[in-house]
């Protein structure tokens, strides 16, 4: 073992009470996952007890020069799989051996108090504390696609420098050198995750070669936003030791390629008991009379992805269907069987940001006025 990993090993605990926190916050792309770190005297147990903090936002395209502070606040933590322990941790009498936490996901204040543009997290916090959405009890289930590439050329890792792979078919859930590309890196980041306390329901590969996929869920209202992006986080981290580029681009090849997507699967309460099913109609139907509204906040660049072709239903036009992959918003044949459970919304792309994603359709199916009477069938 070299003395730099024995100095990244050190227990600090034998020696310090204090703990290490990453404060990490989404930047100006409204897709650049930021953080820096910071000594604090002990262990908390709530991100309400975490001091705020600041960062130069004239860096990160979310203030100006002149005016460049942007206040932290901190709203989850996570265990840290990389720095693991002596960190943030929560004092137990029995053990605080499986406690620790020091990864803070934190949304972005100005000095006077009010969210910043890019601070998402700060509408879909009041569309779920509304008193009949909390009583729901919303559900998300998130399926984040994204792509692996090589870092001084960006093209998918495995694929030949300047060519192609034979076409798609084999690689989907594949094993073997010549078709699947990067399980390192999944598995590192599964395992992170699960060590971070991240609900992330399991992993696979994609159709497109070097193209992988994590659930995140289900996880309940604003923790499955916070979840995502500590995921996303943890993917960043775990790319860069590889020195590998992840990419969310909805569709990083064109051509016979698939996209890359970020299905959301959701249930309310409701939905998930007895007569579920008839609901699940009706939220479709707020869903389909709010189509365009709801495509213009599921990520840049979608309309590359959603062609109606490659398991996508077209950008313009709202379908569902029991089954049916090439539709927008999917019902599974459990859900149909059982009369009751969730449907899947397939239209969020991989960089969709889920704070705007998982409360709007929260917004639209539960507290948009149901009389929607045009447009129904
Ligand atoms: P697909 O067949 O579309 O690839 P996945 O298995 O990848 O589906 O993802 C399904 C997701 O749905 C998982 O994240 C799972 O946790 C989530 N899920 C399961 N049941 C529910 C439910 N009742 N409400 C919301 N999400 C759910
Ligand atoms: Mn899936
Ligand atoms: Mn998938
Ligand atoms: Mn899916």
């Amino acid at each position: 073992m070299s003395l730099l990993t024995d100095l990244l090993n050190l227990d600090l605990s034998d020696c310090t009470g204090k703990i290490i926190a990453e404060y990490i916050w989404v930047g100006g792309t409204g897709m650049d996952v930021r953080s820096k770190a910071r000594t604090l005297p002990g262990p908390v147990d709530d991100p309400s007890k975490l001091p705020n903090w600041n960062f130069d936002g004239s860096s990160t395209g979310q203030a100006t020069g002149d005016d460049s502070e942007v206040i932290l606040r901190p709203q989850a933590i996570f265990r840290d799989p990389f720095r693991k322990g002596n960190n943030i941790l929560v004092k137990s009498t029995t053990s605080f051996r499986h406690l620790k936490k020091n990864l803070v996901i934190c949304d972005c204040y100005s000095p006077t108090g009010e969210p910043i543009p890019s601070n998402k997290r700060y509408n879909a916090e009041r569309i779920f504390s509304h008193p009949d959405v909390k009583a729901e009890e919303p559900w998300y289930g998130i399926e984040q696609e994204y792509t692996l590439l090589q870092k001084d050329t960006n093209w998918p890792i495995g694929w030949p420098l300047g060519g192609y792979p034979g076409p798609q078919g084999p690689y989907y859930c594949a094993a073997g050198a010549d078709k699947s590309y990067g399980r390192d890196i999944v598995d590192a980041h599964y395992k992170a995750c699960l060590y971070a306390g991240i609900s992330i329901g399991g992993i696979n590969a994609e159709v497109m070669p070097g193209q992988w996929e994590f659930q995140v869920g289900p996880s309940v209202g604003i923790s499955a936003g916070d979840q995502l992006w500590a995921a996303r986080y943890i993917l960043e981290r775990i790319t860069e030791i590889a020195g590998v580029v992840v990419s969310f681009d909805p569709k990083p090849i064109p051509g016979e390629w698939n996209g890359a997507g970020a299905h959301v699967n959701f249930s309310t309460k409701s939905m998930r008991s007895e007569g579920g099913y008839e609901l699940i109609k009706k939220a479709i139907k707020k869903l389909e009379a709010r189509h365009m509204e709801h495509i213009a906040a599921y990520g840049e660049g979608n309309e590359r992805r959603l062609t109606g072709r490659h398991e996508t239903a077209d950008i313009n036009t709202f379908t569902w269907g029991v089954a049916n992959r090439g539709a927008s918003v999917r019902v599974g044949r459990d859900t149909e069987k059982e009369g009751k459970g969730y449907f899947e919304d397939r239209r969020p792309s991989s960089n969709m940001d889920p704070y705007v994603v998982t409360s709007m359709i929260a917004e639209t199916t539960v507290l948009c006025n149901s009389n929607l009477s045009n447009g129904s069938k």
